[in-house]
């Protein structure tokens, strides 16, 4: 294994400051990167351990009725904090979906969102891959690509993101917390990642030794806890990454659409939103008819990045599903759905 030198942050400031070193690296619950570093994927020259950091693993409810979820948040306690999960029920629904419980116990928010793509030829040192080494090549055009990319892929990279967790919280109008040298910035999720373009190496806006320290979600937000969902279609039941994932949130009062929120996963670099057919179904009355056309304009842009046409379809039927689901309310439907998290049992949190 390469050397590399560990610091154990005791301060946000000290860290940020630490990760200037070129080739820094945070560690937080390790899930991602000590996997990477295994196989040689990260080699950092100097990692940074924040788990030590209590004032970033704290979930607060704010006085403008938004909540701010700490970067060291783990998955498991903010799927199961009895009020976040009520207040939103398609974001614990895409922590519950994620990963093993194991793993759940041990990943963080912050570092959910900055999970690496698990495309296959980026973990394997032998493949030619761009996003590992710029230049190099990307084997997954003419290779295994079923499951990669149908929006904003590019000759560079058509990888997607892995992240559950971040596909609500983009379709909720999430906003990342980040501190740096410079001081103190919000980014809002959506546009936090960047697209591959030419550059596929580089995924987020964030600059050398900017640490994310917070999610927050608006006040707004709760509006849609009646009727919000994350529904996700993977190659197994368990422990698998989205092939296609939706996040749907609808305010309904009397069969009429108040509102709407939509984000695809497993679809692109960046959980995708889907704004025009929120617009779609705004001001209308449910109906599948609705519901159909709503998933045709969210599906409007698609194309395939190698053998994955049938993403698409595959999309667009879910799209329809997740309304569906949605529509019917939150206390109805969700232990009914096949494989649906909310009928695990018994809800434990990993700090007992
Ligand atoms: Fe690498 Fe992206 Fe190509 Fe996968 S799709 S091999 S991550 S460049």
């Amino acid at each position: 294994m390469k050397r590399f030198e560990y610091i154990r942050a005791t301060s946000v400031a000290e860290a940020t400051s630490a990760a200037m070193e070129q080739n820094a690296v945070f560690l937080a619950g390790g899930t991602n990167l000590v996997d990477l570093m295994k196989v040689g994927v990260s080699r950092p020259d100097r990692v940074i351990d924040i788990s030590g950091l209590a004032e970033l693993a704290r979930v607060e409810f704010l006085p403008d009725g938004g909540v701010r979820i700490g970067a060291l948040v783990l998955n498991t306690d903010l799927a199961y904090h009895p009020q976040f999960s009520r207040d939103y029920p398609s974001v614990a629904e895409a922590l519950l979906s994620a990963a093993s419980g194991q793993l759940r116990n041990a990943a963080t928010a912050g570092g959910n969102i900055l999970q690496k793509t698990r495309c296959s030829y980026f973990f394997d040192l032998a493949s030619a891959c761009n996003k590992r080494q710029p230049g190099a090549g990307c084997d997954a055009r003419d290779g295994e690509n079923h499951g990669l990319a149908i929006f904003g892929w590019s000759r560079s990279c058509i990888a997607t993101h892995p992240s559950d967790f971040a596909v609500p919280m983009v379709a909720l109008d999430a906003v990342v917390e980040i501190d740096g040298i410079s001081g103190h910035r919000e980014v809002l999720l959506d546009e936090f990642y960047t697209l591959p373009g030419d550059c596929p190496e580089r995924e987020t806006v964030l600059q050398p030794g900017e640490l994310v320290v917070a999610i927050r979600l608006p006040p707004e937000s709760k509006t849609f806890a009646q009727h919000s969902r994350y529904l996700k279609l993977r190659d197994r039941t368990s422990f698998a990454f989205a092939l296609v994932s939706v996040s749907a949130s609808l305010v309904v009062e009397d069969g009429m659409i108040r509102d709407a929120r939509i984000a695809l996963g497993g679809v692109a670099l960046k959980p995708w939103r889907a704004r025009e057919a929120e617009t779609r179904l705004k001001g209308q009355v449910c109906s599948d008819t609705l519901f159909r056309e709503a998933a045709e304009v969210a599906l409007a842009d698609a194309r395939p990045s190698g053998n994955n046409a049938a993403k698409i379809e595959l999309s667009r039927r879910l799209v329809v599903r997740a309304l569906r689901v949605v529509e019917a309310g939150n206390a109805d439907q969700p232990r009914s759905l096949p494989g649906s998290v909310f009928a695990e049992q018994p809800k434990v949190s990993a700090n007992g």
